[in-house]
């Protein structure tokens, strides 16, 4: 239980839905776990159950082996006995106030020096020297968005949460500071949730992720983990699955699994049931195309496709090919020229038998 945030909750909306998470995570120092998942999954709604906003109808939060709320017992601590700092998508900075009046907004009950140390101390750390004296609308984006970081830090909290901490900027500064921010959160060591939509986001900022969709948690484990082994389909489509075909196990040797799907044979190296009915899921980056007389590589799948659209994705070029079912490939632009790609051009498509996971 020490180190740990347990969670077992149900929030219902009055004419709307029911969002029920269950989940433990290690909340250790530095360590970041990302509730992800599409609009209206219920991330923010445990986010302020976690922050003492929102009032569960059921259920109980444990953090580090306290009690934060627990409906058997009546329990309910407020945000300030959680110690909770708290940042929302829009920052909700004070904007009569400076920026250094919003980051020592919740210290009221300090000294004024001890007030003054610890915000000199978050300008510096965040690299906000300079600026204390501007108010938020004489400050960038990504400025504003520190100075709000700087005051959810403010009160020492014994847990950070992040609700879609990059979403009100632009594109370009979204970029550098998700780079930015994670690395400031390994720095920070206080345990993190950050709420997300965001698949660069969550891959980028998270140890741990909770996947959730349409008011529940789908899957809860390391972010690797649940992107490269999704327990449903769901999940999968979530983590930027785009090729997802019905199939069914033939048979097992060695580790490796055939799997009929359509016209052909799969193999994938993962545990299954001979006769099972299975999800195939091919992430677009793990599939290789090549001209049909090129000799064949050690990639134990290898399909006839024809191309049926190329749309150009910055860098990549996305491919969509049928090869008797549809399958989606994403390729440099450099690859595509290469190969002359085309619509209606016949390539040959590998891809490796670790890459082809099954649901
Ligand atoms: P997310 O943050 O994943 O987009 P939310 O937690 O905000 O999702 O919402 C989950 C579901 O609960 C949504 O269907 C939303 O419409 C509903 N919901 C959230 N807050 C309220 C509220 N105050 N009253 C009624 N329904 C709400
Ligand atoms: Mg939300």
């Amino acid at each position: 239980m020490a180190n740990t945030l347990v969670v077992d909750l149900e929030k219902r909306f009055l004419g709307g839905p029911t969002v029920r998470a269950s989940l433990e995570l290690p909340a250790t120092p530095g360590r970041v776990a990302v509730l992800f998942g599409p609009s209206g999954a219920g991330k923010t709604t445990v986010l302020r159950c976690l922050a003492g906003l929102d009032r569960p109808e059921r259920g109980h939060i444990l953090f580090h082996g306290d009690p934060w709320c627990d409906t058997t017992t009546r329990l309910f601590l407020p945000p300030q006995q959680r110690r909770v700092g708290l940042l929302f998508q829009d920052y909700a900075l004070f904007p009569h106030l400076t920026a250094e009046q919003n980051v020592q907004y919740g210290l009221g009950d300090l000294p004024a020096p001890e007030r003054r140390e610890r915000s000199r101390s978050l300008f510096a750390l965040l690299h906000l020297e300079g600026l204390e004296g501007r108010r938020p609308r004489e400050l960038s984006g990504g400025q504003q968005q520190r100075v709000a970081l700087a005051r959810a830090l403010a009160i020492r909290p014994r847990l950070l949460l992040l609700d879609e901490p990059l979403s009100a900027l632009d594109a370009p500064s979204r970029e550098q500071l998700r780079g930015e921010l994670r690395r400031l959160l390994r720095e920070l060591g206080v345990p993190t949730v950050v709420v997300t939509h965001d698949r660069l986001e969550a891959l980028a900022l998270g140890d741990d992720l909770v996947a959730m969709e349409g008011g529940r948690v789908c899957q809860v484990g390391p972010v690797a983990d649940v992107f490269n082994h999704p327990s449903e389909l769901a999940v999968a489509r979530m983590t930027g699955i785009e090729t997802v075909l019905p199939g069914t196990v033939l048979k097992r040797e060695a580790g490796l699994a055939t799997v009929e799907v359509g016209p052909h044979h799969l193999t994938a190296l993962e545990p299954s049931h001979e006769g099972s009915a299975v999800f195939v899921c091919l992430r677009a980056e793990d599939v290789t195309l090549g001209s049909p007389e090129a000799t064949p590589t050690s990639a134990r799948n290898r399909l006839a496709c024809t191309v049926v659209s190329l749309s150009p994705e910055g860098a990549l070029v996305r491919v969509a090919l049928d090869a008797g079912f549809p399958l989606v490939a994403r390729v440099t632009r450099y690859s595509t020229e290469e190969l002359g790609l085309a619509e209606g051009r016949a390539v040959t498509a590998t891809f490796k038998a670790p890459s082809v996971r099954l649901v």
